[in-house]
């Protein structure tokens, strides 16, 4: 089995919330699972560059009364000033390289002052959620982190993490 066979593939509806359905996708949409992280579909597309490889762009959107925390302490008590949209990168979905628009709040906490809200499934800063950067550990692990970057097409070298 090539480690590509091994890919494990996330549904709409469980890509943020950490459960993994092997080898099957759901087209349906199920924004509930989502809305427990916080965050509902808005849009799904996937796109064929010229060159490349296909993507999956799933655009979302804030659910309903989600309680924002701050990204440096926690506190659940902070006043949003607006949102910037991240793109994230997550689990490859099929053949597709999978990318999340996430609105992240900016929050002003009275204990920190201005940061970015905290999410359970992101690191501060990051551009990848944790769980791609976990399964890209593990195959680092046990293959040669270019062999990694090729699976995952990720780009070594600079302008990582930034
Ligand atoms: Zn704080």
């Amino acid at each position: 089995m090539t480690v590509r066979d091994k890919r494990v593939m996330w549904c709409h509806a469980h890509a943020l919330t950490g459960k993994p359905r092997v080898g099957a996708w759901r087209t349906t949409r199920s924004p509930r699972c989502l809305a427990a992280d916080g965050f509902e579909i808005v849009k799904v597309q996937r796109e064929h560059p010229a060159s490349g490889s296909p993507q999956v762009v799933i655009e979302l959107t804030p659910g309903p009364a989600v309680a924002r925390r701050c990204g440096r302490c926690g506190a659940g008590t902070v006043e949003v000033h607006d949102t910037t949209v991240r793109r994230i990168r997550e689990l490859p979905i099929l053949d597709a390289e999978t990318w999340l628009l996430v609105p992240l709040a900016r929050v002003r906490c009275p204990a920190c002052g201005p940061s970015t809200e905290a999410l359970p499934w992101l690191e501060r800063y990051a551009r990848m959620t944790k769980r791609f950067a976990e399964s890209v550990a593990r195959l680092a692990q046990v293959l040669p982190i270019t062999e990694v970057a090729d699976h995952f097409r990720l780009k070594l070298g600079h302008g990582q993490g930034d």
